[in-house]
């Protein structure tokens, strides 16, 4: 993804002197274990040495600066062999060259080892460090397009720069997100026209929340400000101040500031703000605290009321996890201005399809309002991608123009994967996966609100996926009716019913349709509140509204109520597996039909399979089960602890 692409040229985490030192240090623990230590020969007084002096016995010394080294003459009666003796020096003996002369000991002088040791020693160490500095400072200044940090600006801010003029995003390279362009287009105006908010008396807000899902162009709106207004734009990410080092952080978000300052007005950018503003009171809760981040968020709270509202700095941040900021963020007077940036919808993925389509020749085929049309739940950056990813298969089949079939083979490797024709499955599991697909697809087609069948195929494609049956939606929706999530949930347990019912036992196949399936009931039960029994009580406390597959921690709840909410979710699959189950032996002939098809030519496709698929025949146990679950007065929560909590209905 281009966002992938975009992180990997920022700036490394750490300042590469901070790494030096640490090596240094390191070595100079290394060396200091392997300095010329004492030698380990046997030691003596001074006195001993003198008396063996004076009784002739010593045949050569070597004085050095702290130690005399001396060597016994051989014994020939006791057959013992020279040895060595070392012996501190006393300085003031003066006498004991006249005292080596008269006894014709042969002496000698040493250059002085040990000190001559450290002394390389710390000549070494010195050109390391230097070396390893200059190295930083070298890659620091690749990396910040030489704005030249000092090597030995531990805390400097990684902020990459683009200077005024440099920043060639404008608004009209952001699509699909009108409402956010509109409230930041002020922000725009006030950068080029300040003198007339300050003459009014006009406080622009100091910072600016875009929150959303990834990928929606949080970065390119802040971008497109900068570039609107031709001031220079500062980015850097949450997780990017948070160093090693306790107050490597907060020296960051000093210097970041000030360098805003100084070049005032400007745009700074801080990405990922839930790594640094996490909610203190909910880390602290968990972790004991993080001294790091604590400093580095204060230093952050400090220097956003430090500056005046009109000094034309702002600060624009993104999340995509607004609910765990710290409150203190949010104050008025810091982040208080909060824009959503959520995902487009059909006529805004059209737009953004056009932008991205700009510079790709389409052919005369290519409908990109239909392609839209197709990708519901695609965000901006999604789609960038789709458009890229059907140029190049355009490119990798010679053709001169990208045309629709490159759109929808690219729309399907994003939503599946890549096909993996290298997979060869064995005839068993090829019939197990044709009827599992089947089965998804008979019991879909019947489902309320369901999107249609579009595909069915047993080309393994992506990470695990042996067949696929491909259902695209004609229209946005924005919410399910409960109906229409049971019907899901009886969808997905299809394929395992199929295989139930035609092989009498089932594969290994299932397990992701089954996880999917058990997440959308808990769902059903705690967090939309349609649980008759339990009725609208959320039992999920926090609502990831922009990050999917973060499961949302429960709220405290009675044993009692947990072991109920079980028995709900229990039930809202087990009564989706009986009717898809009901389904499929109702329409069995059509099940095996089709999945003979489907292994003889291993993609069903089209109107053909569309005008197949009209043939099956809903039960009439299905219908009751579907509508069991609208309200009814009398149907209000029952909430019978004691009761079994098996769906009574079907
Ligand atoms: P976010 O910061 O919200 O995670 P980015 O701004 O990094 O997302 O978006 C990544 C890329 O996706 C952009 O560089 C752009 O190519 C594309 N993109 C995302 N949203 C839009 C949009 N609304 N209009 C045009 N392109 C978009
Ligand atoms: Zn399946």
């Amino acid at each position: 993804m281009p966002k992938r692409q975009q992180k990997s040229t920022k700036t490394p985490q750490s300042s590469p002197v901070g790494w030096s030192m640490i090596v240094t240090a390191f070595f100079l623990i290394l060396f200091s274990l392997f300095l010329p230590g004492t030698p380990t020969n046997k030691s003596q007084p001074y006195s001993e040495f003198i008396n063996l002096i004076e009784s002739d016995r010593v045949e050569r010394v070597t004085i050095g600066s702290s130690q005399i080294e001396y060597v016994l003459k051989s014994d020939s009666a006791t057959e013992q062999p020279e040895q060595i003796f070392i012996t501190a020096i006393v300085k003031q003996d003066t006498e004991l060259p006249k005292l080596l002369r008269q006894h014709q000991v042969e002496f000698s002088a040493t250059p002085d080892n040990s000190s001559d040791g450290v002394w390389g020693f710390i000549k070494f160490m010195l050109f390391f460090f230097i070396f390893l500095n200059l190295a930083g400072l070298f890659f620091n200044r690749g990396q910040q397009g030489g704005t030249g940090a000092s090597p030995f600006s531990i805390g400097r801010s990684n902020a990459r720069i683009y200077s005024e003029g440099t920043m060639d995003v404008t608004f009209d390279d952001v699509a699909g997100i009108d409402e956010a362009k509109a409230e930041l287009y002020e922000i725009v105006d006030f950068l080029q026209h300040q003198a007339k908010y300050s003459l009014l008396g006009a406080k622009i807000p100091k910072g600016v929340l875009l929150v959303g899902p990834p990928g929606t162009g949080k970065t390119l709106l802040a971008k497109a400000i900068a570039g609107e207004a031709q001031v220079p734009f500062f980015s850097i990410s949450g997780s990017e101040f948070i160093e090693m080092f306790v107050g490597v952080g907060a020296s960051r978000v000093r210097d970041l500031f000030d360098r805003a300052k100084k070049q005032a007005p400007a745009i700074v950018f801080i990405d990922e703000l839930d790594a640094l503003g996490k909610s203190r009171a909910a880390a602290g809760a968990f972790m004991g605290g993080n001294d790091e981040r604590e400093q580095t968020l204060n230093q952050l709270l400090a220097e956003m009321d430090g500056f005046e509202p009109n000094l034309g700095v702002i600060l624009l941040a993104a999340t995509n996890r607004p609910e765990v900021l710290d409150p203190a963020l949010l104050r008025p007077g810091r982040f208080d201005r909060r824009i959503v940036v959520d995902r487009p919808d059909r006529s805004g993925r059209l737009a953004i399809l056009e932008v991205h389509a700009r510079n790709v020749r389409l052919a005369e085929n290519v409908d990109l309002d239909k392609l839209a049309a197709r990708t519901p739940g695609f965000a901006g950056a999604d789609l960038a991608n789709l458009i890229n990813e059907a140029a190049l298969l355009a490119a990798r089949n010679n053709r001169s123009a990208v045309v629709m079939e490159d759109f929808n083979e690219a729309t399907e490797r994003i939503l599946t994967g890549l096909e993996k024709k290298s997979r060869v499955l064995n005839e068993i599991e090829k019939k197990t996966v044709a009827h599992h697909e089947v089965g998804h697809a008979i019991v879909g087609s019947l489902m309320p609100g369901t999107d249609k069948i579009e595909k069915i195929s047993i080309v393994p494609r992506g990470v695990g996926a042996l067949g696929y049956t491909l259902q695209l939606p004609e229209e946005d929706r924005f919410l399910m009716i409960e109906d229409e999530i049971r019907g899901r949930i009886s969808t997905l347990l299809g394929g395992r019913s199929a295989e139930e019912l035609i092989f009498g036992k089932v594969s290994t196949g299932a397990s992701d349709d089954i996880q999917k399936a058990t997440d959308l009931a808990e769902r059903y039960v705690t967090l939309y509140g349609m649980s008759q029994r339990l009725g609208p009580i959320a039992f999920d406390k926090v609502q990831q509204q922009f990050l999917e597959g973060i499961t949302n921690p429960r709220r405290q709840v009675s044993p009692e109520i947990a072991e109920e909410i079980d028995r709900e979710v229990q039930a809202v699959i087990e009564g989706a597996h009986q009717v898809a189950l009901g389904i499929l032996r109702n329409n069995r002939e059509l099940l095996t039909e089709l999945a003979q098809a489907l292994l003889d030519r291993e993609i069903l496709e089209g109107d053909q399979l569309r005008s197949q698929l009209q043939q099956a025949r809903i039960t009439e146990a299905a219908e009751r089960w579907l509508q069991s679950g609208s309200l009814t007065h009398n149907s209000l929560p029952t909430l019978n602890l004691a009761g079994n909590g098996k769906l009574a209905k079907d």
